[in-house]
């Protein structure tokens, strides 16, 4: 099994971090010894959702590479391991005419991340055409599916800590040039609602109830907040704009800010949707 000492910052979609060391498990033999090595680890999808500290990890981080990247057709499901891209899946599925994930087109997310964190977007959520899925947790490999797939608003279906090997989409028939003009025309939503923007994170808060937590923090007057590189995104008010020398530092800093202020006027603490990794603050 590969393992390599690198800065997270160089491998992960939001470019944040520093050092730790990188397994890669190419099998589920290798995932097995890994997890048989380590008790405490994280696992690592495109890192389109982790803002990880400039201080790095000090435990390891797992990727999944190999037989974990492969994207197989049956009939109208579409079978792709943990490790591949979804915006792979969504084009393979494109191409053999089957839809049902095209809304999700523009989350630069793994499977896995996606399946994990129930990725949704217009409406819908991944969770919506998931047949089942394989997941490895203490020792043993599981399989769930109908009914037993419990998801909600971005929790995914597998318990924590599990790493998630393998998913199943059913999806159904359609005109494949329907279905890429529906990703160009969703493509074109995602560039207005603020969600395509260079060094743009996605949502940093999750909503709390009855109101989109961009509302709240426009509300109270965070709109043009920034900290170091990092700023509030001038598209919309729940994205962070990533720059600078120690990214990741400067989030945490202007989330805690924004959450102290939006508590403050009204009421609401607010929870994050992206996960800080790492050591923050002082
Ligand atoms: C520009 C932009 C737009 C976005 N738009 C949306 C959107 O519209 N809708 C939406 O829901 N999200 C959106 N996101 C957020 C993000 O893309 C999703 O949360 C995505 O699902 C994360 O996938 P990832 O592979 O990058 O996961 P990572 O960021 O690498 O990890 C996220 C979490 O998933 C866990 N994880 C990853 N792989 C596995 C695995 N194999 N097994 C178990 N756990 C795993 C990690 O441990 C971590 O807890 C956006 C992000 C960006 C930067």
């Amino acid at each position: 099994m590969e393992v390599s000492f690198i800065n997270l910052r160089d491998i992960t979609y939001l470019a944040s971090g520093g050092p730790a060391h990188v397994w890669q498990a190419t099998t589920v033999a290798e995932l097995k010894a890994f997890t048989e090595q380590f008790h405490t680890f994280r696992v690592l999808g495109n890192g389109s959702n982790v803002i990880i500290s400039s201080a790095g990890l000090t435990e390891p981080a797992l990727m999944l590479d190999g037989d974990f990247k492969k994207i197989k057709l049956k009939g109208n499901d579409v079978i792709a391991g943990a490790g591949a891209g979804l915006k792979d899946v969504i084009k393979k599925s494109a191409a053999a005419g089957l839809c049902g994930l095209e809304n999700l087109s523009g989350i630069p997310a793994s499977v896995g991340g996606a399946v994990f964190k129930n990725a949704g977007a217009f409406g819908s959520a991944i969770s919506d055409v998931l047949k089942w899925l394989r997941f490895y947790r203490s020792g043993r490999e599981y399989r769930i599916s109908g009914g037993m797939i419990k998801a909600s608003y971005r929790t995914g279906p597998v318990p924590i800590p599990a790493v998630i090997l393998e998913a199943c989409f059913s999806l159904r028939k359609k005109a494949g040039k329907k279905i890429i003009d529906r990703i160009k025309e969703l493509t074109a939503k995602r560039k207005e609602k603020g969600f395509i923007y260079k060094n743009g994170s996605g949502c940093i808060f999750r909503n709390p109830a009855g109101i989109p937590a961009g509302k709240l923090i426009e509300q109270c007057g965070c709109s043009r907040w920034r900290a170091g590189g990092v700023s509030v995104s001038p598209l919309h008010a729940n994205v962070f704009v990533l720059r600078g020398g120690r990214p990741a530092d400067d989030a945490y800093e202007l989330m805690s800010r924004i959450r102290a202020r939006v508590y403050e006027a009204q009421g609401v603490y607010l929870e994050t949707l992206v996960e800080f990794w790492g050591r923050f603050g002082k």
